[in-house]
């Protein structure tokens, strides 16, 4: 089975849904966010997050985004009796140029230069007029565009080189960095031996020492590629937890040479607010005490007050509230650091 579901994909759905109507009406339904979330059974806070991300990355694209028709399908018969097709979120045309926006939602599978490309050639191929395309990937969360320019020629370059390297495929494989989200993975020998290489490279102790120790020796390819090693290496790693987790689960612990695999399980107590609160009164709680062990959400504040303003106010209402918020101080912000990988 190759295609799953899981909850950020449904709320990249539900964002896609929302976002469709953007270019036509120039806003967002908030009002309709919660219903939307729920037809794709997706989170409504992070649907409606993507969307205000969605909205802001908007602004920059729009004008070369002008009436733009939203939900295309394409196709383009790249070989006898091969259809490639697709669906672009959005399509315009001005003069001889054209420009096909795709938006991406998503916080993994960040190589997607081929879609947009192909999206791009499929349209300006089944075009006479236009000269040019530009495919674009809108990264939501990233807050990037992704371009790639295509005259005629050049798109047609790139339909012939996918029937050389996918039609007419010599059977060879290529694993890299990619194979860490085909679910093809398990069963792929390719992908197993290099698996094997990097496991193989990681536990080397040399490499551990330059890596350690002479960083700034390394060429920046090199730091790109012992990264990406260790990415691999790790998602194995977890996958290998998961499963012996899961296995522990069904069948109980597992013990040899000594060790016991078992399950820690803690418990987490957890407090109903409307039950708690006339208790924490009789106790005589102060606005202080209070405030040390409250924590408030912003989302759910924004909802309250969504809900209670009437129709045609809300986002006003909300935007007011974050105002007033900020205004008064009570807004304080926290930065965590990743290390990620991103399109250069
Ligand atoms: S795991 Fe195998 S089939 Fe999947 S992308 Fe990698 S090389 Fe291709």
């Amino acid at each position: 089975m190759i295609n799953s579901s899981h909850p950020a994909a449904d709320s990249g759905t539900a964002a896609h849904a929302v976002l469709r109507t953007l270019p036509r009406t120039g806003k967002i339904d908030w009002d309709g966010i919660r219903a939307i979330a729920a037809e794709n059974g997706a989170d409504p806070d992070e649907t409606r997050m993507l969307c205000a991300m969605g909205a802001k990355l908007w602004n920059q694209v729009a004008p070369s985004f002008s009436d733009a028709l939203t939900e295309v399908s394409l196709e383009y018969e790249i070989a006898p009796g091969v259809l490639l097709t697709g669906h672009a979120d959005l399509i315009a045309v001005s003069g001889t140029s054209m420009r096909v926006g795709d938006w991406k939602t998503g916080r993994k599978d960040t190589n997607h230069s081929h879609q947009f490309k192909g999206y791009a050639a499929m349209a300006l191929l089944a075009t006479k007029d236009v000269q040019e395309a530009t495919g674009t990937g809108l990264w939501v969360r990233d807050q990037e565009i992704e371009n790639y320019t295509m005259s005629r020629a050049d798109a047609l370059a790139w339909k012939d080189s996918l029937v050389e390297r996918v039609i007419d495929w010599d059977g060879v494989y290529h694993p890299g960095a990619q194979c860490k989200h085909c679910p093809r993975s398990h069963e792929c020998e390719a992908a197993n031996a290099l698996v094997r290489r990097d496991i193989a490279a990681l536990t080397d102790r040399s490499l551990l020492s330059r890596v350690e120790c002479e960083m700034e020796l390394m060429t920046d390819a090199e730091k790109v590629a012992i990264f990406q090693k260790a990415d691999l290496v790790a998602d194995y790693a977890a996958r290998v937890r998961e499963a012996v987790k899961k296995h522990v689960e069904r069948h109980g612990d597992i013990v040899a040479d000594g060790v016991r695999l078992t399950l820690d399980s803690q418990e987490r107590r957890e407090l109903d607010p409307l039950t708690a609160w006339p208790i924490l009164e009789q106790l005589e709680f102060k606005d202080e005490d209070l405030a040390r062990v409250m924590k408030l959400k912003i989302s759910e504040i924004e909802q309250v007050i969504r809900e209670r303003a009437p129709k045609g106010e809300k986002t006003h209402a909300v935007r007011k509230l974050g105002e007033l918020l900020a205004a008064s101080g009570a807004v304080t912000k926290t930065k965590t650091t990743n290390l990620k990988e991103k399109r250069a």
